[in-house]
């Protein structure tokens, strides 16, 4: 991509409303747009980080025997009707609308009904299970405060996956499963340190729910972490009996402040006695199937990363949600294509700045974009490049080869 070609620019002024140094820096970069309170749209560089995000995820979804869909956000207000979810009384966050005949329709928060009224189509018997199917998709929410950017939107992409087990302890199976799949897309993410498994509410058929709590300084949520244990507790949960059941010490835990980037949550038969979604199991007799939700916000986590990774002159993006490999900043007076076109033939992904304006200009917008690698052509280093880590204080000076194989092996070990 070259950058004189690029639609956005980089902003001059921050906006003064937004209280997150992530937003500030997001907004300026010109990664996202305020449409409006709540609503943001992604422009080129903040999708191609959006979208790393959604692929790790599919990645390991996938590895765990996830198969990805693609709901309607139309919710027929019938099936909510049935689990006594379509009322203000049992929701506060709908966003509901009318058709011209009158008839109501709802725009989804959440995706059980729907899809456990669809597996009914597909589940019949006990060889039919187990099953796990997940989607990325736009979630609405009619939340009454809508702050820190993408991390609270009304708007937003969820994954949300869901599984269809024939008793508790296939289920409880499929749960850890999900679990070690859930640190590896915060691991690859660059949250991996900072992200903690935490014991939050739980519903009937189970004593917990699991958050992925991130630490962050204006996270929302409370924790209470076990370092050593790489364990945390939720404010709402935080009590002598929970944490004696638990086995944690109070001495051991520290308060801190967190972000829930992800959530896993035992559902049991709520939905599926609800929605009537049955199997005949090995004795021919019927039985209710047993669920599970897992849920994370990959702009949230995208909002997360660029919170916990920046400096005061703008973003530092991790290397595996980089938008791009390499910030390429052409300095000499007569510009070519060439050392360009040859990181492009070899994968590697290049945001060219060939603009003609000064060095100063070209330096201050990489550090606001924060691409992983910054490289520079210049007059005086002939054929040599001059390359960095963003997060780097100090340059190197390589030849073109040297520095094309120093790429590969980072990218493509
Ligand atoms: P919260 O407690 O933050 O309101 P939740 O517990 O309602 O979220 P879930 O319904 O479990 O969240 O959704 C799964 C994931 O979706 C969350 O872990 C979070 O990463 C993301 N998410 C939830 N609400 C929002 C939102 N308003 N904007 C962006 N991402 C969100
Ligand atoms: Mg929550």
């Amino acid at each position: 991509m070259k950058q004189s070609q690029l639609f956005t620019k980089t902003l001059r002024s921050i906006d003064k409303e937004e209280k997150s140094i992530s937003t500030q820096f997001l907004l300026k970069s010109s990664f996202i747009y305020k449409e409006l309170a709540g609503a943001y749209v992604y422009l080129p560089l903040g999708l191609r980080v959006l979208n790393k995000i959604n692929d790790i995820i599919r990645e390991e979804m996938n590895a765990i025997g996830g198969q990805e869909l693609f709901l309607t956000s139309l919710q027929n207000p019938e099936l909510w009707k049935k689990t006594d979810r379509w009322g203000d009384e049992s929701v506060d966050n709908w966003f509901r609308t009318k058709l011209k005949n009158n008839t109501e329709l709802g725009l989804s928060f959440t995706h059980e009904e729907p899809l456990t009224n669809l597996m009914k189509n597909y589940i019949s018997s006990y060889k039919d299970l187990p099953k796990f199917a997940y989607q990325i998709q736009t979630k609405f929410r009619n939340e009454l405060r809508a702050k820190g950017g993408i991390m609270r939107c009304r708007e937003f992409l969820m994954k949300d996956m869901y599984s269809f087990c024939r008793d508790q302890k296939e289920h409880e199976i499929f749960y850890e499963k999900s679990k070690q799949a859930y640190i590896n897309v915060f691991e690859r993410c660059g949250l991996g340190d900072i992200t903690y498994l935490t014991f939050a509410s739980g519903g009937v058929f189970s004593k917990y729910s699991h958050e992925f709590q991130t630490l962050a300084k204006n996270g929302e949520d409370t924790i209470y972490v076990d370092k050593k244990r790489k364990l945390a507790v939720n404010k709402e949960v935080y009590n002598d009996e929970v944490l004696n059941n638990l086995n944690l010490d109070k001495k051991d835990l520290i308060e801190e402040r967190a972000v829930e980037v992800g959530n896993i949550f035992t559902l049991g038969y709520k939905f599926s006695t609800a929605l009537d979604l049955q199997f005949t199991n090995e004795n021919g007799v019927k039985q209710n199937v047993f669920m599970g939700s897992y849920g994370i916000g990959p702009g949230r986590v995208m909002g997360t990363i660029a919170e916990i990774y920046n400096d005061k002159n703008g973003l530092m993006w991790p290397k595996n949600v980089s938008p791009f490999n390499v910030h390429l900043l052409d300095f000499r007076t007569n510009k070519d294509d060439k050392f360009y076109n040859i990181l492009q033939k070899n994968n590697i992904e290049v945001l060219y700045d060939d603009r003609n304006e000064n060095p100063g200009v070209k330096l201050k917008d990489a550090d606001l974009i924060g691409i992983y690698y910054r490289f520079i052509l210049s007059d005086k280093l002939g054929d040599k490049i001059e390359l960095k880590k963003r997060t780097d204080k100090t340059n190197q000076i390589l030849s073109q080869k040297e520095s094309l194989d120093l790429l590969k092996k980072e990218f493509f070990k």
